[in-house]
């Protein structure tokens, strides 16, 4: 049996790719490294580089490989993006999700475990949102991915097929031992951006917006650090070869971090001071969305080790700052 492995040449992809190897499982990978890299990969891994909506190549990996799930990550995230680009996003998130979840079926391979995002709330919830929350995305983003979660069950209706689509919230920070991070070129999400700006390698940084009605006026977040976002893809492959049911399930620790308290946080733990400058809004930020992710807990037993927020930060540094020395 093995686990093919989506977009695992990116960030949480090559997270996801390191831990399968410390559990012993068999892994594929599939990326057309557009933005991801080959060396984020462990070199005994097999990278088939291609487009995931190649679905002869998709169907014939997964055959050679005998593949009995798929890990989808591969899939674009960044929120304004999606609102320069809508269709890019659709093409990307569900076009191609829906390609590999038809090569999923014709192939035999019986489970598939999801990305999808809690833009698919929108909105601003006084409360931590639950998988029963109204969703009402407020970007192509969160749409593209609600969609998929749509197809996914009526696939799963249809067809010996079962699926977990985890809600992820903001997912940061670096394998704690160091052997992959967040290396996307121009990245735009906080933490990344801060430890991008507190490392040098950006002037400045901006801080999107403060006056929302938030204790500081910046958005608030629910970050995860993403080892503890991928063992839970982990036991979610684990439920579902076990014979569970599909679902969907949040992935967030639910304590809120407002954007001004994340600066800060890089800043103390680098120990020096960086530029930061106050700019309006961007389009499409959602005031303040937080995980109650009890689901995951019950169904497969998830229980967070690194949630907290200077963990977070200092194994984004880390990072950040190998990084740096790679590319120097
Ligand atoms: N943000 C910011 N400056 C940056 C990047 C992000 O102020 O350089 C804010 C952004 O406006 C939002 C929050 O940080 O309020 C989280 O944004 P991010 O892009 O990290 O994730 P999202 O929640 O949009 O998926």
């Amino acid at each position: 049996m093995t686990v093919l492995v989506t977009g695992g040449a990116g960030y949480i992809g090559s997270h996801m790719v390191w831990k399968l190897l410390e559990e012993d499982e068999d892994v594929v990978v599939i990326d057309r490294l557009s933005t991801g890299f080959d060396w984020a990969i462990p070199a005994e891994v097999e990278l088939v580089v291609g487009d995931i909506a190649d679905q002869d190549l998709v169907e014939q990996t997964m055959k050679r490989r005998k593949v009995d799930a798929v890990i989808h990550f591969a899939g674009s995230a960044v929120v304004p993006d999606s609102l320069a680009d809508p269709l890019g996003y659709y093409l990307n998130n569900t076009v191609k999700s829906r390609a590999m979840m038809e090569s999923a079926i014709r192939a035999g391979v019986p489970h598939f475990i999801f990305s999808s995002t809690a833009a698919v709330y929108g909105g601003n919830h006084e409360k931590p949102v639950v998988e029963e929350t109204p969703t009402f995305p407020e970007s192509p983003y969160g749409r593209s991915k609600l969609m998929t979660e749509a197809m996914l069950a009526d696939a799963a209706a249809a067809h010996p097929f079962t699926y977990t689509a985890l809600r992820y919230f903001n997912v940061a920070g670096a394998d704690p031992k160091g052997r992959t991070g967040q290396s996307t070129r121009g990245a735009t999400h906080l933490i990344k951006v801060a430890c991008e700006t507190a490392t040098g390698k950006r002037p400045f940084m901006e801080v999107f917006g403060t006056d929302y009605p938030t204790p500081d006026g910046t958005c608030l977040r629910d970050f995860i650090h993403v080892w503890d976002l991928v063992e839970a893809h982990l036991l979610a492959l684990r439920r579902l070869r076990a014979g569970g049911k599909s679902l969907v399930a949040n992935c967030g620790y639910g304590t809120g971090y407002s954007v001004l308290q994340v600066i800060e946080a890089v800043r103390s733990t680098v120990g020096r001071d960086f530029d930061v400058r106050y700019s309006p809004r961007r389009s499409g930020d959602l005031i303040a969305v937080l995980a109650n992710a009890d689901r995951a807990r019950q169904e497969f037993g998830w229980t967070p080790k690194l949630d907290n927020l200077v963990t977070i930060v200092s194994d984004a540094l880390r990072w950040e700052e190998a990084l740096k020395r790679r590319n120097s």
